[in-house]
């Protein structure tokens, strides 16, 4: 036997900067004339792309710069092969090669469709985040995790592929309706439960300027919230290890959210996957029961569900769609725990069994 090697240990350079600020979109083009991209293509959903969408795009033309608009019907039912494939047709119809760029603006949905779409157009070319929503501005936009859905599971279908810079212009929160707000608060207080307990202390001593859009304490807040997924994303790129305590309340969320064939919000189908995940990390011993109700209070207070209630969803189904998400052995899988507010800890060993009964328990 004869043995050819393909020795690939690659050494890549994938960072970026986050940056954070007031009237960003406005100096974008300016500073994209820099980029040495000769194309840009904007992907954004049906219901930015007359507003935001458009000012972009009369930006750049009016610098010069060749760009493009793409959108398509907004909502998480378009996160889906299906329309990453029209937009990818619409790329090659306009002949788009190597050297054009992709800019993502809108929320998770188009960040995640945009980002996926760029990892494999002519085997990748390179794309900028354009947050406009809270979810997207502390979450999804950091991190190169790009992905669509399908009817079996959320997020099934993608890959990791960083951007080249994330963009969080505040001035976008100013028409987010409150419950798009809500839904982004989900997920950053997810990034206080598992990192940072003083980040929620925070939270709670500030909900209302939070909940108001107090600028200031808006901006402290999501710079924290950026820190955390950065600082955890920066520790485990490709998701081995640390990087899965991110997944706080997501195994049941996501669940939840299949099952329900993604008619509920994220945020909400997570903060019900958190408030289930905190009963059991208190079951298991782990988290103080106190700290569970702590918890629970400030889902509450900000209107977002801990608990399925008025969902009927029987506990056997999420069980299902657990399954097609995770890797279940002798009745066992990962799951994301507290040890307290601040704490979480990824345990290789919790009983499918321990999940049904704490969705049981309603
Ligand atoms: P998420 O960001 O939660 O993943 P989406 O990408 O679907 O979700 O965005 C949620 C909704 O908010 C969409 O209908 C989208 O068009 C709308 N939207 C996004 N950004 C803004 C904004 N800055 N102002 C108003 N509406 C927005
Ligand atoms: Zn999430």
């Amino acid at each position: 036997m004869e043995v050819v090697k393909v020795d690939l240990r690659e050494e890549i350079d994938n960072s970026y900067d986050i940056t954070i600020g007031r009237g960003l979109l406005e100096g974008l083009a300016m500073e994209l004339k820099k980029n040495p991209a000769n194309k840009f293509v904007i992907i954004t959903d049906s219901n930015i792309a007359g507003t935001y969408g458009k000012r972009l795009l009369n930006d750049l033309k009016k610098r010069n710069i060749g760009a493009h608009l793409i959108n398509f019907p907004a909502g998480e039912k378009s996160k889906t092969r299906k329309t990453k494939e029209k937009i990818e047709n619409e790329m090659l119809k306009l002949a788009l090669g190597r050297d054009a760029c992709i800019i993502s603006l809108g929320g998770g949905v188009a960040g995640d469709i945009a980002g996926f779409a760029a990892a494999t157009y002519m085997r990748g070319i390179p794309y900028i985040q354009v947050p406009t929503t809270l979810l997207a501005m502390v979450d999804s936009s950091i991190g190169g995790k790009v992905a669509v859905d399908t009817m079996h599971a959320k997020n099934a279908i993608g890959s990791f592929y960083q951007p080249k810079k994330v963009v969080v212009d505040l001035n976008f929160l100013k028409t987010l309706p409150k419950k798009e707000l809500v839904n982004g608060l989900a997920e950053l207080i997810k990034h206080a439960l598992i990192k940072d307990r003083g980040f929620f202390h925070f939270i709670e001593k500030n909900i209302g300027g939070i909940l108001a859009c107090d600028a200031d304490i808006l901006k402290t807040a999501i710079k924290r919230s950026c820190e955390i997924k950065a600082d955890i994303v920066m520790q485990d790129e490709k998701e081995k290890g640390i990087r899965r305590i991110l997944n706080y309340g997501h195994t049941i969320g996501h669940a939840i959210e299949s099952s329900l064939g993604y008619k509920i919000s994220h945020g909400n189908a997570i903060a019900i996957g958190m408030g289930y995940a905190a009963k059991l990390s208190a079951k298991l011993g782990f988290l103080h029961e106190g700290s569970v109700i702590r918890q629970n209070n400030l889902l509450e207070y900000i209107g977002l569900p801990h608990k399925l209630s008025h969902h009927k969803l029987k506990p056997r189904k999420i069980l299902e769609h657990i399954q097609y998400d995770k890797k279940i052995t002798n009745g066992r899988i990962n799951f994301v725990l507290l040890n307290s507010i601040g704490d979480a800890f990824v345990s290789d060993d919790v009983a499918i069994e321990d999940i049904k009964n704490i969705l049981e328990e309603r």
